[in-house]
C-alpha cells in the first residue's frame, strides 16, 4: 500500500480523504501523525496557498504530499473573505464572523447575495512535479444563519439548487456537492489513472 502525506490537522478532512484514497490502495498518513509543523498560508490565492503547503513538507519529507486550501468568496464583497476566510473570524469564532459578513451585506452598495466557496488541492511529488485540482459550488448568502451541522460558514450558504444551507442540508447532501468534494473526486479520478 502506498502513504500520501495530507499536510492538515484538521481530522475531518484527513478521516474522509482517508476512505476515499485506500480504496485506491493508497494510505494518508496526516500532518497530526507526522507532528509535522504548521505552514504559514503567505499565498495570495487558494491554489498558491495549496502548494506552498504540500511543497514544504513534501520537500521536508521527500515524499509525496497533499494539501488544500479552501474559503468563502462573495461577489458583492469583491471575492472576500477568500482565502482570508479562516482569518475572518475574530478568535475563530466563526458564529460572530457570519453576523460581521452579514452586517458587511446589509452596508454593501451591491445588493447581490452571490458567493461561492472554492476549493483547491495541490498535489506535489518528491521531484517537486506538481499538479492542482479546483473544485467549487455556488451559491447565495441567506438573510440569516440557519442550521447546525457541519462548521465555518455553512449556516449562511445556501447553494444553487437549494433551499436550505450547508448547515440544514447536513454532511450526505454536502458532501455530494461541496467545492471539497468536487476538488476530491478530480484527485481521485487522477489517481486512480495514473497512479501515484
Ligand atoms: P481551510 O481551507 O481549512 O484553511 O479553511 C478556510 C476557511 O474557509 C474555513 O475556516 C472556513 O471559514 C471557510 N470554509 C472552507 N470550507 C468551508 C465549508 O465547507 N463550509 C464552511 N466554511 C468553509
Amino acid at each position: 500500500m502506498r502513504e500520501i502525506i495530507f499536510a492538515s490537522h484538521n481530522k475531518g478532512k484527513i478521516k474522509a480523504l482517508n476512505e476515499i484514497l485506500s480504496k485506491l490502495n493508497i494510505r494518508v498518513v496526516s500532518a497530526e501523525d507526522l507532528d509535522l509543523p504548521d505552514v504559514e498560508e503567505t499565498g495570495t490565492t487558494f491554489e498558491e496557498n495549496a502548494l506552498i503547503k504540500a511543497g514544504t513538507i513534501a520537500r521536508l519529507k521527500n515524499r509525496p504530499c497533499l494539501a488544500d486550501d479552501s474559503g468563502l468568496c462573495v461577489d458583492a464583497l469583491n471575492g472576500r473573505p477568500g482565502v482570508y476566510s479562516a482569518r475572518y473570524a475574530p478568535n475563530r469564532d466563526f458564529d460572530k464572523a457570519m453576523d460581521m459578513l452579514l452586517g458587511e451585506l446589509e452596508n454593501a452598495e451591491d445588493k447581490s447575495r452571490k458567493a461561492h466557496f472554492s476549493c483547491v488541492m495541490a498535489l506535489v511529488f518528491e521531484n517537486g512535479e506538481h499538479i492542482c485540482f479546483e473544485g467549487r459550488v455556488d451559491g447565495q448568502i441567506a438573510l440569516q444563519k440557519s442550521g447546525a451541522s457541519g462548521f465555518g460558514f455553512d449556516p449562511l450558504f445556501i447553494p444553487d439548487g437549494y433551499h436550505q444551507t450547508f448547515a440544514e442540508l447536513g454532511a450526505d447532501v454536502k458532501n455530494k456537492i461541496s467545492h471539497r468534494a468536487r476538488a476530491l473526486e478530480k484527485l481521485t479520478a487522477y489517481i486512480a489513472e495514473k497512479g501515484l
